[in-house]
């Protein structure tokens, strides 16, 4: 089981409209963050993923309890894995073909709040900015040079420059490039497109290709607010414009009164699959939330296949869950008997916790 802490000793359930309904009285609260989906298979690096959800994941632990606010939390959560330089998201950022950043992040709550910025270059937090959008904007999403322009007018820190090891990362994949590796579809288009246009970069390295390692967190508070929060630099070596998920709704992010998710993966994939929507409709029809996530892994399979996605999230009742079909996925969070949870492999792929 997840955090469930019960502050009244009489939880009440109504059951309303054949979902279950809590009456005002929730006292629950419960916590997941991720640090991406994907392979994790290099140690050096997911030793030092691990020790950022860990960080992080007890922060925004510290933060849910103390203000009771489940957006505070997974704003903080997110803020705290952008800064870390060691995830992808904030100046931590992979780079684009072209050796750029362009930045998404997306955020909203079971109370209204809708907020998402696309394709910002020199933000150093674009959840902040995001929550900016929902909470002083009448839009859900603004994008690009001007997102960036009111950031800075809000007084938002400047992205600092890509730490030692993005570079890196951009170099080597560049070299493999060259060397003709590739097996997956989604870059075999871009090798395609890159080929077609004269360029001499031809492939990419294919354990790059199987890190996403997006960052999300999703809250449950004690007032029944949930919360859900995503931040991205995109997939490695993107064709400059490209954006993905993470800024849209229902796809990269999603809240409602039943359920709140943060996804992560091929972008372009979970566009089409739009698991964090789906699996909320489903809950909300009145499906069972283990035989939902399992639709919904199933309804990916067979669209898009194999290495395409993860997500977590948290139901309205407090149960955290998550569930991804790439080697591993990076997750935090608290158990019952308080210690902390963190790893990138797990017993099964789809669990409700
Ligand atoms: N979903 C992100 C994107 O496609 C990448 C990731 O999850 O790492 O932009």
């Amino acid at each position: 089981m997840g955090i469930r802490w019960f502050t009244h000793s009489c939880l009440r359930v109504l059951n309303y409209s054949s979902n279950l309904y809590y009456d005002g009285e929730n006292m629950v609260k419960a916590l997941i963050l991720h640090g991406g989906a994907g392979s994790w298979r290099d140690e050096s690096i997911r030793v030092k993923a691990e020790k950022v959800i860990e960080e992080c994941t007890r922060r925004a632990w510290r933060i849910l309890g103390e203000s009771n606010n489940a957006l505070n939390t997974v704003v903080e959560a997110v803020r705290c894995m952008e800064d870390s330089g060691i995830l992808n998201a904030g100046y931590g950022s992979t780079l684009d073909l072209l050796g750029g950043r362009s930045l998404d992040a997306g955020l909203m709550t079971s109370t209204g709040l809708l907020g998402a910025v696309a394709a910002v270059k020199a933000t150093r937090n674009p959840i902040l900015l995001a929550r900016i959008v929902a909470e002083e904007t009448p839009h859900v999403l603004l994008a690009g040079g001007s997102a960036d322009e009111l950031a800075v007018l809000k007084g938002l820190p400047p992205l600092p420059p890509p730490p030692p090891h993005v570079v890196e990362r951009y170099v080597q994949a560049g070299r493999k490039l060259l060397s003709g590796d590739l097996k997956q579809d989604y870059y075999m288009k871009i090798r395609e497109f890159v080929y077609r246009h004269g360029s001499s970069y031809y492939t990419m390295l294919k354990e790059l290709v199987n890190v996403y390692d997006t960052v999300g967190a999703v809250a449950l508070d004690e007032k029944g607010v949930l919360a859900a929060a995503t931040s991205t630099g995109g997939v490695i070596l993107k064709l400059p414009g490209r954006v993905g998920d993470t800024p849209i709704p229902g796809a990269g992010f999603y809240a409602s009164s039943t359920t709140a998710c943060s996804a992560t993966g091929i972008g372009e994939y979970i566009i089409r699959v739009m698991p964090c929507l789906r699996l909320d409709m489903e809950v909300s029809g009145g499906m069972d939330l283990e035989e939902a996530l399992g639709k919904i892994m199933y309804y990916t399979e067979k669209t898009v296949g194999q290495d395409a996605l993860g997500f977590i999230g948290v139901s309205r009742d407090g149960r955290i869950f998550y569930a991804y079909n790439t080697d591993g996925m990076l997750i935090g969070y608290m158990r019952d008997d308080g210690e902390i949870y963190v790893a990138s492999q797990h017993p099964v792929k789809v669990k409700v916790v």
